[in-house]
């Protein structure tokens, strides 16, 4: 079910004659192209690629960690809750099960906490989510009105270099895997932020360095970020390409999002099935390091992958970046002088409320799309909004009630319903099926993999 079809049943009687669809704030339009776009998504397949909350329900003030007390069924302080997502039209979510690579762990055992969320959420709301390990699973979630929802790592340090605890996570229900979030892996290296890892941003703590859009970039053990930090792997080390070849057997996705160009290369290079960018956008048209470079952009058509564009200001429009970084370099700077916990939070707090920020419209994000659908192709985009993973966002496109504003957007640029149904979610559910086959094939052709990480000598 992808759009709440009593309050739209009511509403349309209301509205007698006129037969006006309602928006996602539950108004009447007469938007012609809003109401195709609401239209369209009642029978197509939406899939956004990265939703972050069970980090916000793992950081939630009042009650940390509690699904129940992080109630769904009412309007929460966050992007996300079940009225907004039917009114968004959403059919299936990645829900991301992010943990941060910053710091010494202890990585698995937050990476199953995260886990252990996310499944909470799903089973406490069986009438409204169906976990979903499959493009077969999402297909029947659709049919029964229902949110497939999936899970996605964000980073390998849960691995902690363990290809046998890459295959739990995947019988846990992980199908996708980040190979690095912001800082480097022991086999793969990630996209660098602006500025180094350990310098004045470090005392924001991990919550605020998450929402630092423009810090999503740090390497992993495994995987190079973009400069300027200093590449440790140029690209996969021979683990990583195993960790690659292994998620290849086992049929999960392999998602580039944070990863540097060089392991992006590196990935393409050695993969056989199609690769995702989970939430990332195009680097031709805001020059950030976690974008997506044209040369790797062109490689798509023969992989097969999809870039899952993300909405996060910070990537669409780089005069946010150009505002938000040092601002928020500065309220780091004062939060860390003060006296208590407590007080270091209000400084911060204050400090947001207070930022002036330059407006992102949503034509923007349309823009990122349609220069990847003129680089790429039709058949290689996709949707990874990142909700609950950011505070900043483009006007109007700010939760996940709004995606039929996006879609409306596209609709008056004369995108036809073949296109827009590739890019809410077939083009990623191909990727994913062609995947699973990759998987089938190699699962007959190879045992799993008993490479052991081994460390570099030094
Ligand atoms: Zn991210």
């Amino acid at each position: 079910m992808s759009t709440p079809c009593t309050l739209f049943a009511t509403l349309t009687l209301v509205c007698g004659l006129l037969m006006h669809t309602v928006t996602a704030q539950g108004q009447p339009t007469k938007d012609p192209a809003l109401k195709r776009a609401t239209r369209l998504l009642r029978s197509t397949i939406l899939v956004d690629g990265h939703n972050d909350l069970p980090m916000t329900i793992r950081q939630f003030k009042d009650a940390p960690r509690d699904v129940i007390a992080y109630d769904l069924r009412q309007p929460t302080k966050g992007d996300t809750d079940i009225a907004r997502l039917r009114a968004g039209g959403l059919s299936a979510q990645f829900w991301s099960v992010y943990i941060p690579g910053e710091g010494s762990g202890p990585y698995a055992r937050q990476q199953l906490e995260q886990i252990d969320i996310a499944r909470r959420v799903i089973e406490r709301y069986p009438d409204v989510f169906m976990f979903a390990r499959s493009v077969a699973d999402v297909r029947a979630a659709k049919r029964a009105g229902k949110i497939a929802s999936m899970l996605g790592m964000e980073g390998g340090y849960g691995l902690e270099n363990s290809i046998g605890a890459l295959r739990t996570y995947y019988d846990l229900g992980v199908r996708y895997m980040a190979l690095t979030h912001n800082t480097h892996t022991d086999w793969a290296d990630a996209a660098a932020p602006l500025q180094p890892r350990n310098n004045g941003l470090t005392p924001f703590g991990e919550e605020i360095v998450r929402d630092m859009a423009l810090t999503h970039n740090t390497h992993t053990d495994w995987a190079d970020a973009a400069a300027p930090l200093q590449p440790r792997n140029n690209g996969l080390t021979p683990f990583g390409e195993e960790i690659v070849r292994e998620m290849n057997r086992l049929g999960m996705l392999i998602d580039l999002s944070h990863a540097a160009p060089s392991t992006m290369a590196h990935t393409l290079h050695i993969s056989e099935a199609p690769v995702i960018f989970s939430h990332s956008s195009a680097k031709a048209v805001c020059n950030v390091p976690r974008n997506v470079p044209d040369d790797i952009l062109l490689k798509l058509p023969k992989n097969g992958g999809v870039v899952m564009v993300t909405f996060v200001s910070s990537f669409i429009n780089c005069e946010v970046g150009k505002v938000l970084q040092p601002a928020m370099a500065e309220i780091g700077l004062r939060a860390r002088s003060a006296a208590t916990p407590e007080e270091a939070a209000k400084i911060r707090a204050e400090g947001f409320a207070a930022l002036k920020l330059p407006p992102t419209s949503i034509a923007m994000v349309a823009d990122h799309i349609e220069h990847i659908r003129n680089i790429a192709g039709v058949d290689y985009i996709g949707i990874g909004g990142d909700f609950d993973g950011n505070d900043w966002w483009p006007e109007g496109l700010d939760d996940v009630s709004t995606y039929p504003k996006l879609f409306a957007e596209l609709i008056r640029r004369g995108w036809s319903d073949q296109d827009l149904k590739k890019l809410t979610g077939e083009n990623l559910l191909r990727a994913w099926a062609r995947t699973e086959k990759v998987g089938e094939r190699l699962r007959r052709e190879r045992p799993p993999s008993t490479v052991v990480y081994v460390p570099p000598k030094s």
